[in-house]
Order: C-alpha cells, then sequence, then structure tokens
C-alpha cells in the first residue's frame, strides 16, 4: 500500500510542478495552480464516480483502473466482496442442510418468537398440529386453538411436557416440549406419542382391572377367617395359622385398594367432585385416628391448624394423602417421638406439613421416595404394615391439586414432608383468595 502512496504523492507533486511551470511562464501562478489542481480532483472524481457505479449497480462493467492506488482499492473491494459470496454460499449450504434434516425428522419442531408468532416450522410440526406453509408470521395460539394447549404455552413454565390429544387426527396423542433460547425464542418440538400413551392405558387398566378382581374374592377370603379365628375346640397352631392368614388377607387388601386408587388418580378423574374443604376439621379427625391408632406406639402429636384456611379440592383424596403422611409419621417414629402438623396459608399459597422426630431417610434416598414400592427399609416397612404405594399416592393427590411434596429428612433426627397448594386453590373463610391477600 505504501508503494501507491508514493506513487499518488509524486503524481500530485508531478501535477503542482507542471502548474507552477505555466504559470511561471505566462504569469498567472494562481490561475495555473488552480487549473491543475482541479484537473487533479476531477481525475480522481471520476476514478471514484466508476468504483461507486460498480459497487451499487449490479450490471455495471469492471473498471480497470490499472497499477495504481484505485487499481489497489478495487483489488482489495474485491477480494472482499469474493470472500464473502464464498461465505454466503457455504451458509447457504449449511441452511439448506439443516432445514432438509429438519425437515426430515420425525418429530415436529418451530420456532416461535416472543410474541408466539411462528418463525420457522417444519412438514412434521405442520402435519400434527394441522398447520399450513403460510401461516408462518401469523400467532400459533390463533390457530392452535386448543385450550390446554393455550394455557401451557401462555404459562411460561415449560419444565414438564404437555401431553394432548392431537387438533387433527382423532386418536393420536401429541406430546409438546418447549424449550427457551436465544433472544426470547422457543422452539416447540411435538412427538407423536400414540403407542406409548396406548400401553401406559393398558397398563393402567390392567392394574385397575386386577386390583378390582382381586377385591371381591379377598373380601370373601377375610369373612370366612374372621369367622374361623377363636373358634372353640381348635388346636394353637391352627388358631396361629389362622390369624397369620388373617393378617396376609388384611394386607393383601390394603394392598389393592391402594393400587385402585393409585389407578383413579392417575387417570385424573375429571368428574371428581372439589369442594371448599375445611382442612382444619379433617386434620382434627385425622389426627384423633392417628392417636387412637398410636395406642400402643404413643407418641406426643400436636396440631396446629388454622381455621380460616380452606383448599378447593377432592375431599376424600386430601383427606387419603394427609392420612398417608400422618401414619408414615407414626410408623417411622419410634416411642415417645414427637409428631407436629400444620395446616397454615401464606401469601403464596397454602401449607399442610408433617414434621417427626424419627428415623429420618438418608439423602439418597429421598428423590425415590414417591416411587411405586419403593421402601427405604423393606423388613421395617413390611413389618409396620406398608404397602410402598403411599408416598405414591400422595404425589398423585397433589398433582392433581397442582401442589408439590417438599421433603426434608436427616437419618436419626427426624422427616419433614410439606405439601405446598398453589394460591388460586386457597380461599380464606370470608371468601377472598389467599392470591388476592
Ligand atoms: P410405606 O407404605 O412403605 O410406608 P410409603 O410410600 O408411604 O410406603 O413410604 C415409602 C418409604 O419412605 C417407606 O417405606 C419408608 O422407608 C420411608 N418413609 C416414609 N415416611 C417416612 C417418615 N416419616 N420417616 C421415615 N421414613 C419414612
Amino acid at each position: 500500500m505504501t508503494r501507491f502512496w508514493l506513487q499518488e504523492s509524486w503524481r500530485a507533486g508531478a501535477v503542482l510542478c507542471v502548474a507552477l511551470f505555466f504559470g511561471v511562464i505566462f504569469g498567472h501562478n494562481g490561475t495555473f495552480l488552480f487549473l491543475g489542481l482541479l484537473a487533479y480532483f476531477a481525475w480522481h472524481a471520476w476514478r471514484l464516480r466508476r468504483l461507486a457505479r460498480w459497487l451499487i449497480y449490479r450490471n455495471e462493467a469492471e473498471p480497470h483502473f490499472g497499477d495504481d492506488i484505485w487499481g489497489e482499492v478495487f483489488y482489495q473491494i474485491q477480494r472482499r466482496k469474493t470472500r464473502a459470496r464464498k461465505r454466503e454460499r457455504r451458509l447457504k449450504a449449511m441452511i439448506r442442510l439443516y432445514r432438509e434434516s429438519s425437515a426430515a425428522l420425525p418429530d415436529g419442531a418451530v420456532i416461535l418468537r416472543a410474541d408466539n408468532s411462528i418463525e420457522w416450522m417444519n412438514e412434521a410440526a405442520a402435519d400434527m398440529l394441522g398447520l399450513r406453509h403460510n401461516d408462518a408470521g401469523r400467532r400459533i395460539d390463533n390457530l392452535v386453538r386448543h385450550p390446554e394447549f393455550v394455557r401451557f404455552l401462555h404459562a411460561g413454565d415449560y419444565e414438564d411436557a404437555l401431553e394432548f390429544a392431537s387438533p387433527v387426527v382423532e386418536d393420536r396423542t401429541m406430546e409438546i416440549h418447549i424449550v427457551p433460547y436465544g433472544n426470547e425464542q422457543r422452539l416447540l418440538v411435538t412427538r407423536d406419542i400414540t403407542r406409548l400413551h396406548r400401553l401406559e392405558v393398558m397398563r393402567r387398566d390392567f392394574i385397575a382391572n386386577v386390583s378390582h378382581e382381586l377385591s371381591t374374592p379377598l373380601t370373601v377370603i377375610s369373612g370366612y377367617l374372621e369367622s374361623l379365628i377363636g373358634r372353640s375346640g381348635q388346636s394353637e397352631r391352627v388358631e396361629a395359622a389362622f390369624e397369620q392368614m388373617r393378617q396376609q388377607a388384611e394386607r393383601m387388601t390394603h394392598l389393592v385398594n391402594d393400587l385402585l386408587q393409585l389407578s383413579r388418580l392417575e387417570i385424573d378423574d375429571a368428574h371428581e367432585t372439589e369442594t371448599e374443604v375445611d382442612v382444619a376439621a379433617m386434620l382434627r379427625g385425622l389426627v384423633t385416628d392417628a392417636s387412637m391408632m398410636g395406642r400402643q406406639r404413643p407418641h406426643e402429636i400436636v396440631l396446629e391448624a388454622d381455621e380460616s384456611v380452606v383448599l378447593r379440592g377432592v375431599s376424600k383424596h386430601l383427606y387419603s394423602a394427609f392420612a398417608n403422611l400422618i401414619r408414615n409419621a407414626a410408623q417411622y417414629t419410634p416411642v415417645g417421638g414427637r409428631i407436629e402438623i400444620r395446616w397454615y396459608g401464606d401469601r403464596g399459597g397454602a401449607c399442610f406439613e408433617v414434621k417427626d422426630t424419627g428415623l429420618g431417610i438418608p439423602a439418597s434416598a429421598i428423590p425415590r421416595l414417591t416411587e411405586r414400592f419403593y421402601r427405604v427399609d423393606t423388613g421395617r416397612s413390611r413389618a409396620v404394615g406398608g404397602t410402598g404405594l403411599g408416598l405414591s399416592i400422595v404425589k398423585h393427590v397433589l398433582r392433581n391439586h397442582q401442589g408439590n411434596l417438599q421433603i426434608e429428612s436427616a437419618p436419626g433426627k427426624g422427616s419433614t414432608f410439606s405439601c405446598v397448594f398453589p394460591g388460586e386453590r386457597v380461599m380464606l373463610r370470608d371468601g377472598r383468595q389467599c392470591a388476592l391477600l
């Protein structure tokens, strides 16, 4: 580049010298100097114009500037243009490849902007959601009007996936995930889970049917056993055998009842009537039962329940969840331990809490507690008559009430199980919603 600046300086110098030379000869220094400079700038302006036209208009012929500063500027611009064109070609090929591969995906993908309008979608998403290609740019909540989908999209909590019936094909079930990314953009992924859903329904129906079929013969067996126990003239061995059979039949009945309840809860029966549940009164009854149950294993049970806090929900399900937690506290707390039961509301909603001074649970076991049949100590759980399904029931009841279960525990120190309910389910006695307080 320095070479061209030097060359240009020589050229400017030469123009000045020639202008001065003629100025001296004709006695008009200023005029010739002015004319020389004018010619010099006109020459540059002409070259600049050719370069600008070539840059602006596509059809303009390539200017040939020769081996000077303008030639060098032209060469550098052209080099950059060629590089940019190559980069653009590479990028276009990459985008084409990406579009072709995502179009071939069996899962649907939709890119959503911050205002829920569609930026881009693949074939599978269009098929599953019943969209057309010219729907790009339109708001997805105006096109897919399924209430559950609209609620999910607007809720902004995308941790869990949404399962819903396809708006296009009957009997097709879809799963939707939303992943936020970039500048307030979201990737919506749809997956056809019809087969999985059918299998899940089959599994649920199977468990419900088996449990139902087992409950009648079990009732008969238990009835006969009850009448056989304590009959006169029976040997001690026979009596002990009957007693053991009765205990096992009772255990099986509990198991079958818990399985039946779990399958009903899993179906999330929308027909179950929700009422305004007086939790404090419910807990008083439960505490009385627990105290009776704990006659052989006495504990100090303390109840602190806010009478004014009322919960909207399915009374029998809530009863079952709270009873399971209180029963667990009583069963896994040694004699003389203390159990504190609290029910209170706050700005965020309401909380049912059971705190015991019992055995406690190792940290590694806590995430698995709500799995079916999971027990920290199988022998101990069986000995106290546990089915291993209690906390699964609690989890499902809470899920159906949009609540969540929090567990804090340390081995040897005790455990605290808290059921947290959202504000929209909680009311105060005067009818105001807790969330509005
Ligand atoms: P189970 O019918 O065996 O009690 P749950 O589902 O109710 O089944 O509980 C699962 C396991 O969690 C229990 O087997 C027990 O090991 C543990 N657990 C539940 N509650 C408590 C508690 N309050 N203290 C200590 N361990 C508990």
